[in-house]
């Protein structure tokens, strides 16, 4: 609009007395707008001064203006002028009008648009954190446009809306603008929606959690969380009415210690979301970090599962449980033999010889590989499986870490050397593991050979060889020559069958570490001597704190094997880690299963090493041997100076002994204490004593690791007594009985609220009501138990003398007759002393 046009018109139609006035608004383009006043004059009434018509211009009425002082020509002029108005008038209005019609659409559409973008935007918020976000961004950015065109937004009720800026508008939100545009007059939604969104989006951040949100909003955020929790878990429920979607409620294995992560694994929720609710219960963990087993519970319990405690151990009940055996499916299974002998007695010859002349379907002279076992076979077709590790430290190691591997020893003794130190030694170890012996007399090739020295120095062992009338079996062999060697075998197969050595082929497979090692190209690699069921290659395995998936078995002849039945050795790839020689290796069902148990054992090794130094002393044993009533020996090892003292020593030792306890030496020897005998006390948790003798460095060294006790002594007596004074504490305590009177029952009461009450009279010694009691009728016990109540007259009293009289009742026991003898005893528990 021209404002030329306008200007002159604010001056012409001011108004004025006795005219009627309208308002009109106009728009232009910018968004400027402007109120117009419109008058209408009727009738004039004032008559205006000479001079004020050109003051009233052209906006008076034709008529008006003819004033009679106006010359034709000028009212002509003024008419013309007023009618042109006139036209313009009607123009403008009939263009208000088309703009008002046209902006009316466009708000409808608008409308319609912004709904629309609205439900969409509502949509995204749900479906979408990011679409929500940018859906945000761009009704800021709307609503910045809206401020803009805000002055136009002022007065809705004006009715005049500049087409053009109707236009633009159309054109924008026909432009597919997601979202709401917001327009004139329409302010409020747009506060509302950006509050909205605002609050929206604070919700959507609760998501995400951090420390200071737990700690200071916890009350809030637990309720917003846990209501859109319900919300969801309430429109599963009702959607999965079939059944289909409804929240799966688990049995929750609960340990003595488990993960964070571990936990929310179990329940198949989210680890954050268990980390959130730990913080709501006031724990602060990381997902790596371990929780007790309450507080899982608590969690478990919390997201609506069931919980199902195990103790720590309960881990291991898979193995034990697969332990048990079924009898019926037992199949015969080869002995397992270990060579032991002194040293340079020809073990090494020995075990050599043997595989070379009869390695099972191996190809003569062929390269055999050494992995710690192997098998042969006898002429009757016999299996033997022989540890190639010989030496008790070998063997006695493997007892500590509770894998008895060794059904047979052969006992090495050359036939020139005769018996020496440690074959005595291996004697007691073998002993101590209960092991039955083969006495394997060699070198009898040599000149010097005397194999009847030999037999006659073990008698002194208490190793009867049958020649000499014993049991024990004994072959005359020589390792260079062959001689004996197949009946070494052939003794060999006899004594597992008399053994009757059986396994079940069918159950998942256990068995012991030979010999482990980290191999370079094949990563760690454990000889195992399957022991029961059968290894099979895939199989998921548990083995001491390690664990893994056979992924190949090498046997004794380097060949590469599909499985291994009882008693067969073969070599295991796949470890994730090394184990140590004696570790007993379970098949288990699952990995997670292995690693849940190599885990636990991990932890327990830890701890156990944490708290070392008290594996074997005297006063556990003593301990043990109290709980265990069973354990009715006191084994130890005893070293000392000379062979006099130690002879001494082991002779007052086992004097000691009574039918129900007695001191076990499972070895005594001259000279300091080493290793071998710290392996061998571990081995039977057996406490050393040194007799004027020291514990050489690695021995102390092993002691303290493996926690053996040693105890030093110079005087005999000393040491006899705390032996004694250990056994003794073996022995049961004696329960003595002590009498202290007799009462006769004189009359029998009833007294309502107590029962029967017998009205006594103390022939002897004294009534005590803390004593017990025994009912007497004709020298015939009829009923032992306590007193109920004990009165003298009408008072409770603890003792009534001699002489008295007094009420007495008993407990849980009614029958009582007139003429009945009470008899009053104590007891007492004596400790008892060896003599
Ligand atoms: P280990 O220490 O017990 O393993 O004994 P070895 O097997 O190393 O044997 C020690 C020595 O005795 C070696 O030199 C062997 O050659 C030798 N030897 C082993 N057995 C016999 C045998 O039966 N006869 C003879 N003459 N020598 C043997």
């Amino acid at each position: 609009m021209d404002t030329k046009d306008s200007d002159r018109k604010g001056k012409t139609l001011g108004p004025r007395g006795g005219t009627e006035t309208s308002h009109v608004r106009q728009s232009f383009s910018h968004g400027r707008s402007k109120s117009v006043t419109v008058e209408h004059k009727r009738k004039r009434v004032v008559v205006p001064k000479p001079g004020a018509a050109a003051a009233s211009g052209a906006g008076q009425s034709p008529r008006n203006a003819m004033g009679q002082n106006l010359s034709d020509a000028e009212f002509e002029r003024r008419l013309k002028a007023v009618e042109a108005a006139k036209a313009q008038e009607a123009e403008r209005q009939a263009k208000e009008r088309e703009a008002a019609e046209a902006r009316e659409a466009e708000l409808g559409r608008l409308r319609a648009e912004k709904d629309a973008a609205e439900r969409a935007a509502r949509e995204r918020e749900i479906a979408e954190q990011r679409a929500a976000a940018a859906a945000e961004e761009a009704a800021a950015a709307e609503s910045s446009a809206a401020a803009k065109a805000k002055p136009a937004a002022r007065t809705p009720d004006a009715a005049p809306v500049d087409p053009a800026a109707a236009q633009a508008q159309a054109a924008r939100a026909e432009a597919g603008r997601p979202v709401a545009q917001k327009k004139t007059g329409d302010r409020a939604p747009v506060e509302d929606k950006r509050t909205r969104l605002k609050g929206e989006d604070d919700r959507r951040r609760s998501g995400k959690l951090t420390i200071a949100r737990a700690t200071n909003e916890e009350g809030r955020q637990r309720s917003l969380a846990a209501t859109r929790r319900r919300q969801e878990r309430d429109k599963r429920r009702m959607m999965g009415a079939g059944g289909e979607r409804e929240k799966i409620v688990r049995d929750v294995q609960v340990p003595d210690a488990i993960t964070v992560q571990e936990l929310a694994n179990r329940m198949a929720e989210r680890v954050a979301a268990v980390v959130k609710t730990l913080m709501q219960n006031g724990i602060m963990a990381t997902q790596n970090q371990t929780i007790d087993a309450d507080t899982a519970a608590l969690i478990v319990e919390e997201f609506g599962h069931k919980v199902l405690r195990v103790s720590e151990s309960d881990v291991e009940d898979v193995i034990v449980q697969a332990s048990e055996e079924d009898q019926s499916n037992l199949e015969p299974r080869p002995p397992v033999v270990t060579i032991m002998g002194h040293v340079d007695h020809g073990k090494t010859s020995l075990l050599d010889a043997i595989r070379k002349t009869n390695v099972v379907s191996g190809e003569a002279g062929g390269i055999t590989q050494h992995i710690g076992a192997y098998q042969v076979a006898t002429e009757g077709g016999a299996k033997i499986t022989f540890l190639d590790t010989p030496g008790h430290a070998a063997f006695t190691s493997m007892r500590a870490r509770g894998a008895q591997v060794t059904d047979i020893v052969v006992l090495v003794v050359a036939a020139d050397d005769s018996v020496m130190p440690q074959t005595i030694e291996a004697i007691s170890h073998a002993k101590a593991a209960g092991v039955p012996m083969i006495v394997a007399i060699n070198k009898i090739d040599k000149p010097g050979a005397d194999p009847n020295k030999v037999r006659t120095q073990l008698l002194s062992h208490e190793i009867v060889v049958e020649g000499m009338g014993g049991e024990v079996l004994d072959v005359e062999v020589s390792a260079v020559t062959g001689k004996g060697l197949d009946t070494l075998l052939e003794n060999i197969a006899l004594q597992a069958e008399l053994l009757d050595l059986k396994a079940n082929p069918d159950r998942l497979a256990e068995g012991a570490v030979i010999e482990a090692k980290l191999d370079v190209g094949r990563g760690p690699v454990a000889t195992v001597l399957v022991q029961k069921g059968t290894l099979r290659r895939g199989d998921i395995f548990v083995v001491g704190e390690q664990w893994g998936k056979v992924r190949a078995l090498i046997n004794d002849q380097g060949e590469r094997v599909e499985e291994a039945a009882p008693s067969v050795p073969v070599e295991v790839l796949g470890l994730n880690g090394t184990p140590e020689a004696g570790d007993v290796l379970n098949v288990v069902d699952n990995e997670s299963k292995a690693r849940e148990i190599a885990s636990y054992r991990e932890r327990l090794s830890r701890d156990k090493r944490a708290t070392l130094g008290s594996a074997t002393t005297l006063d556990q044993l003593l301990a043990k041997a109290k709980a265990d009533k069973d354990l009715r020996e006191l084994p130890v090892v005893v070293k000392s100076d000379v062979q006099g003292s130690a002879e001494a020593i082991v002779q007052a030792l086992e004097k000691l002994g009574t039918d129900e306890v007695r001191v076990r030496v499972l070895h005594s020897g001259v000279g300091a204490i080493t290793e071998s005998d710290v392996g061998l006390a571990e081995a039977s948790n057996a406490p050393i004593i040194g007799f004027n003798v020291r514990a050489n460095a690695p021995a102390r060294e092993s002691a303290n690791q493996k926690g053996v006790e040693i105890r030093y002594y110079s005087i005999i007596y000393d040491l006899v007594d705390d032996v004694k004074a250990a056994a003794s504490g073996l022995l049961s305590p004696e329960i003595r009985e002590k009498f202290i009177g007799y009462a006769e029952i004189l009359q029998v009461f009833k007294v309502s609220g107590v029962g029967k009450v017998a009205g006594c009279k103390v022939n002897e010694g004294v009534a005590r009501r803390s004593a017990g009691v025994r009912l007497l009728r004709d020298n015939v016990v009829i009923h032992e138990g306590k007193l109920k109540t004990l009165k003298r007259f009408k008072d409770e009293v603890r003792e009534v003398q001699a002489g008295q009289e007094c009420g007495m009742a008993f407990e849980h026991y009614e029958d009582i007759r007139e003429g009945d003898v009470i008899e009053i005893f104590e007891t007492e528990t004596v400790e008892r002393q060896l003599a």
